[in-house]
């Protein structure tokens, strides 16, 4: 039996594996698709401190790189179901049963996809699903930004003080933010907002160069010219197989806070997986080392 079993190695993951080895606890780190998650999505990323511009596929090989030279092997696996034994925890994966004195789950979430054409063809390409991350390439420039909850508010908020204009499209006529938001984004004199659309295509030549829209109400098409699409109609978390065990919350992330304390005793959740208010490749390494370093205690106080 392993002290801790970790499942997913996305930056929460690995960085937790990091810490837990240089604790000393044995470790085994569970990846059911590719190392890196979704960092291996973002094209580039500008703030992770000690890389200036990297890709995120680059980073996640440094990242394997450091767990490897831990002495951690990954295990190819998908866990579906964490349940306790008498003396820890066993994980059942596709392929095998792991057994753990503590578990750290850390396997992140998916951004939604609008599914609409254009979409896939111009992803890093004008299209992108984080403002914070790509907003500084549209210096000067027009964005649209796609959704009406609080993230698609507080992009097109980001973004007004680094673009020219920011045109907001919502498919309703009001937004599900919070007031304070909604209050602010009026307040800015270059958010124009087109509300009762949907984005039917994104268009461009080798990149973005607008989207077309639909009025919801009367089906009547326009194009909106603009150099970047940010998509914010939020993200999914896949935490159902985990819900007889540890707590979640409304939007379905796992209960838990900064210290990474789930509601069961033992199981931490770090990264993108937890509730929280800011997801991101540095938030969910502080989130792997807070983990580890609970599972730690837990193990010194209880086994
Ligand atoms: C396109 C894009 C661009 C981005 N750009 C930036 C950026 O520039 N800067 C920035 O800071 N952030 C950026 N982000 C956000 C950032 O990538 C995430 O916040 C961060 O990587 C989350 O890390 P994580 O380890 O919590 O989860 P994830 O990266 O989601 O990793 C979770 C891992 O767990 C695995 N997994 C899931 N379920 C299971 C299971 N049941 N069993 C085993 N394994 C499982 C997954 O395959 C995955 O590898 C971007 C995100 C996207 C999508």
């Amino acid at each position: 039996m392993k002290d801790v079993a970790i499942i997913g190695a996305g930056a929460a993951g690995m960085t937790a594996a990091i810490y837990a080895r240089q604790a000393s606890l044995s470790v085994t780190l569970i990846e059911g698709y590719v190392c890196g998650g979704q960092m291996i999505g973002a094209p580039f990323v500008e703030n992770y401190p000690g890389y200036g511009s990297v890709s995120g596929s680059e980073l996640s090989v440094k990242m394997l790189e450091d767990v490897e030279r831990s002495g951690i092997k990954i295990t190819y696996d998908t866990v579906m179901k964490i349940s306790k034994e008498e003396n820890g925890f066993l994980l059942s994966g596709k392929t095998e049963d792991y057994r753990a004195r503590s578990a750290i789950i850390a396997n992140g979430a998916s951004r939604r996809k609008l599914g609409c054409l254009g979409e896939g063809e111009f992803f890093g390409k004008g299209v992108s699903y984080c403002a914070v991350c790509d907003g500084g390439l549209y210096k000067n420039k027009r964005a649209a930004v796609v959704g009406g909850g609080n993230s698609a508010l507080e992009d097109a908020l980001w973004l007004s003080g680094i673009c020219d204009e920011v045109y907001l499209i919502h498919r309703r006529g009001e937004f599900r933010a919070d007031e304070k938001l909604s209050l602010l984004v009026s307040e800015k004199k270059n958010i124009k907002k087109f509300m009762f659309r949907t984005v039917s295509e994104i268009i461009g030549d080798d990149r973005v160069t607008g989207a077309r829209l639909e009025d919801v109400e009367s089906g009547k098409l326009e194009t909106v010219e603009c150099d970047g699409i940010f998509i914010a109609i939020g993200l999914k978390p896949e935490n159902k197989r985990f819900e007889d065990i540890v707590e979640l919350d409304h939007y379905g992330y796992i209960r838990a806070g900064e210290d990474c304390l789930t509601s069961h005793s033992g199981i931490f959740a770090a990264g993108d997986t937890r509730s929280k208010s800011f997801r991101q490749i540095v938030t969910a390494a502080a989130d792997g080392a807070a983990a580890a370093r609970g599972a730690v205690e837990y193990i010194r106080s209880n086994c």
